[in-house]
């Protein structure tokens, strides 16, 4: 059914988005005239700058290829509830009507995004959705896919093992080693997730981080770093962070009740993940949210607020707060800020303008590089976890994804340097043959990003 070089008992991996950007990943896997396609990200800025989405528009990878060979398509399996993961997935679905295959806090982040639209076409997927157990192989299609747990800044998210009879590939979706992530289970070294490590022969591997050397940073020391600096605040404390990150509103929570202050959740999309949390048995039932309202009028030093906005949103909470009154508080001169979130690329100059906004009233602004403790960690793996996960899997083949050109170049780099025989490096639409010999395929589809209005 394909065109060649591909060949019906070959495995191969098709990037079409994530490969040589930052911001969405839409990968395929095809093996004996089948596929699968792996997330079904989206993105709201183009990081070259070409595509210039409005407000009400974002951008989701090309996926003629998929469309064109839709028959073959047999499903869609979710690593984890990242925008840059699922967000395509109401916008595209409908190209390509199969089913769904997530566990459940991905798939309840999904539905709840399909309850919002409040449109009837959306729910067409709901009855698609396969919610799956974790350490648990479902045959899909020619493939046998197991979701194995690791640490990451979302609740559930899952590297992929991909088996066909000869071929093991493991697809690690975006993680890291967390000895201590707050929530979930702990994954302190590759040997932590179970595998069966002499039997995989691929590793398609998240580069996000494979520029920065050493490790990340635990969920659990941001939660340190965050009572430490919140205890030291004298008047009312602003945390800002990204909603997905339930560990971390867990922890800004504990802090809250640690130091003495009574928790204010603004903006809707916390609202939304820490309902969830609780529909799911994730939130600590000791501790309390109030609305800004009902902390209105207690002393300054009593209260910590949640707030959205970290990437600078005019339309957020903390955008609202740093130009004037929201929801009844002003900000003044004894209040602080802390940004528990990275400055995504891209969003710059609108977090510049939102800091310098709330410096002009006097307002503390505190984040990792201006303070000696982490108020935040990235979830994704630095160079020694990258090398641990090597060293443990000694697989045959690696390609490195999710990431920039530069990203993947070190990422092969250095596992090169590592000992890995084949590393397999290309961009979205090159085709890499992992079985029966590895083999880059340059320009096999086209993969321009494409724009679109949200869903
Ligand atoms: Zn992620
Ligand atoms: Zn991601």
């Amino acid at each position: 059914m394909f065109d060649r070089p591909v060949v019906h008992e070959g495995v191969y991996f098709l990037p079409l988005g994530g490969t040589g950007e930052i911001g969405m990943n839409l990968n395929v896997y095809l093996h004996q005239n089948k596929m699968v396609m792996v997330d079904c990200g989206s993105m709201f800025q183009d990081p070259d700058g070409v595509l210039k989405p409005r407000p009400n528009e974002f951008i989701v990878p090309d996926t003629a290829f998929v469309e064109e060979h839709r028959g073959a398509l047999e499903a869609i399996v979710l690593t984890h509830a990242h925008e840059d993961h699922i967000g395509a997935i109401l916008a595209l679905w409908h190209r390509f009507p199969v089913r769904l295959y997530a566990t459940t806090f991905t798939a309840e982040v999904l539905r709840r995004k399909i309850m919002r639209t409040a449109e009837p076409k959306f729910q067409d997927i709901l009855s698609q959705i396969v919610i799956v157990e974790t350490n648990v192989p479902y045959q899909i299609g020619p493939f046998v896919i197991s979701w194995v747990p690791v640490t990451h800044s979302t609740l559930e998210s899952n590297a992929l093992l991909i088996e066909t009879k000869s071929h093991t590939v493991l697809h690690t979706g975006d993680w890291k080693l967390d000895a201590k992530p707050v929530l979930g289970p702990p994954i302190s070294t590759p040997a932590a997730l179970g595998l069966h490590a002499h039997s995989i022969d691929s590793v398609i591997c998240d580069s996000t981080n494979a520029l920065k050397p050493g490790a990340s940073v635990s969920e659990y020391e941001v939660f340190e770093g965050l009572r430490q600096t919140v205890a030291k605040a004298s008047g009312r404390v602003f945390v800002t962070c990204f909603a997905s990150n339930v560990s971390r509103l867990v922890s800004i929570a504990q802090v809250a009740k640690d130091t003495g202050r009574y928790l204010a959740v603004m903006g809707r999309a916390f609202e939304n993940m820490i309902s969830i949390a609780k529909a799911l048995g994730y939130w600590p039932n000791n501790l309390k949210l109030y609305s800004a309202a009902e902390v209105a009028y207690l002393p300054e030093r009593e209260v910590l607020f949640l707030v959205t906005g970290s990437q600078g949103e005019s339309r957020a909470a903390l955008g609202r707060l740093s130009r004037g009154s929201h929801q009844g508080v002003d900000m003044d001169a004894d209040d602080t800020v802390i940004f528990s979130a990275m400055r995504i690329p891209g969003n710059e100059i609108e977090i510049s303008r939102l800091i310098a906004n709330l410096t002009a009233k006097g307002v503390k602004v505190l984040e990792n590089k201006t303070l000696n403790c982490a108020v935040h960690a990235s979830g994704h793996p630095c160079q020694d976890e990258l090398q641990a996960l090597y060293q443990y899997v000694k697989p045959r083949i690696m390609i490195p994804t999710h990431g920039a050109l530069a990203h993947l170049e070190k990422h092969a780099e250095l596992a090169s340097q590592w000992g890995i025989k084949r590393c397999l490096q290309g961009l979205n639409g090159d085709l890499f043959q992992l079985y029966p010999i590895g083999k880059h395929v340059p320009n096999f589809t086209k993969a321009e990003r494409v724009l679109l209005g949200s869903p």
